[in-house]
């Protein structure tokens, strides 16, 4: 049989095995199982050109049991109403796994922003609010950047949302620009976030991470802020990263600032000077301590997870590993530490950043930070000692210790 890809039944069959070793009870999976509502809408757009161009959105709440719900938007063109599903469930086990008061929700445009011109960006960006306004709100539903998402978007649409409510909600969304109530520290948290995780997962391991080498898949907002930190707070040896168009490898190190400037210029990480070109494939299986996934789904499958060499899996995007690559790299003994766990540090400080916006009090970087790894570094042990005690692998101890959190909030509301 060929292996599931499809998203949003990843994100069932993972649900079904935890509950099956935690013993949830039955009435609760079957709420847990499917999402409590979805939205689908049309978003006609004014192109440069003069013509109209419909684009289709979803938003989908996945469950609300433990507060508002909390989660980002993708622009894609590969977008499916299932990814949206799967990253909404996602999100309901990584507000609960970080103990942060949200449930789960999702969203996400079908189109292709490297083909759009900034004002058709922010057109396609207004027009998805004007569909959604009433399914979202501070005490609802709270978006956020993610793939193809950033600050500037994020600013055009908490401002359509005030314009149609009539009164300024900063706390509608999350991930804004610091001039319109975003916090500090917000942009980078998920790469931020992931190097604390990494740090205790090294801890766990005995691995110095002073002498580790490093590859990561993707060079969007997490993977370059994970580049950066790794050798700022490591001084490890990133020696391999990639985009959309490829990938590079250098045994001596790839230089952060230098590589960054030079995607300045020509818009991609490759035929970066003094790295040797290689493919995404090799970028996976490369003799490397550490491999952190910064992409999207599904990139180690059972295809290619008996050759991946790392000691350690940082997944950093989401849904980055099959459930049969997951039993794979356990067996091999492999520490892979999972999505929701690893790249938690996004929604965790955009938590922050609500909070702020709610008591219209700003904190200091320091304080969000030293926070950030507060929260980072025990949902890591409290995993790990979950997984141990259920004699599991880390994704399905993380799995009982939120999906326990979740049904307890059901129980609590009567819902079963
Ligand atoms: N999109 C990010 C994630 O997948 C952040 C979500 C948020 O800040 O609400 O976790």
């Amino acid at each position: 049989m060929a292996e599931e890809l499809n998203p949003f039944k990843i994100a069932q069959t993972q649900l079904d095995e935890a509950a099956k070793i935690m013993k949830l009870d039955p009435q609760a999976l079957a709420i847990l199982r499917e999402p409590m509502e979805i939205l689908e809408v049309q978003i006609p757009v004014k192109m440069d050109d003069g013509t109209t161009k419909v684009f289709r959105g979803f938003r989908v709440h996945y469950n609300n049991a433990r507060g508002p719900m909390k989660g980002g938007i993708r622009y894609h063109p590969q977008e499916t109403l299932d990814t949206v599903k799967a990253l909404s469930a996602w999100m309901t086990w990584k507000t609960a796994l970080a103990n942060i008061p949200y449930g789960g929700a999702k969203g996400g445009i079908i189109c292709d922003p490297e083909k759009l011109s900034k004002g058709e960006l922010e057109r396609l960006s207004r027009g998805y609010i004007r569909a959604i306004y009433k399914f979202i709100g501070p005490d609802i539903d709270i978006p956020a950047p993610d793939v193809f998402t950033t600050p500037e978007i994020m600013a055009w649409m908490v401002d359509e949302y005030e314009k149609i409510v009539g009164h300024s909600a900063p706390g509608v969304i999350t991930g804004k620009p610091l001039e319109i109530g975003g916090s500090l520290g917000r942009t980078e948290a998920t790469g931020r976030g992931g190097m604390f995780v990494l740090r205790e997962a090294a801890k766990k391991i005995n691995l110095d991470l002073s002498k580790a080498t490093i590859a990561i898949q993707g060079h969007g907002n997490v993977g370059q802020y994970s580049h950066k930190l790794a050798i700022e707070m490591f001084g490890a040896k990133v020696v391999a990263v990639s985009d959309v168009y490829g990938a590079i490898y250098n045994e001596k190190g790839i230089d952060y600032n230098a590589l960054m400037a030079h995607k300045q210029k020509t818009g991609t990480v490759t035929k970066f000077p003094g790295a040797k070109s290689i493919t995404n494939e090799e970028l996976l299986e490369l003799n490397v301590d550490v491999l952190i996934p910064a992409a999207v789904e599904n990139q180690i499958t059972s295809k290619n997870a008996d050759k991946i060499k790392a000691k350690i899996v940082l997944e950093l995007a989401n849904g980055p590993t099959t459930p049969e690559a997951d039993l794979i790299l356990h067996k091999r003994g492999i520490l892979g530490v999972p999505d929701f766990l690893s790249n938690s540090g996004g929604v965790i400080v955009s938590y922050f950043e609500w909070v702020q916006n709610i008591n219209g009090y700003y904190w200091s970087l320091e304080e969000v930070n030293s926070r950030l790894d507060r929260k980072m570094s025990e949902s890591f042990w409290d995993t790990m000692e979950t997984a141990e005690k259920y004699k599991t692998y880390p994704r399905m101890g993380a799995y009982i210790l939120a999906v326990d959190r979740v049904a307890k909030a059901m129980k609590a509301r009567s819902w079963y």
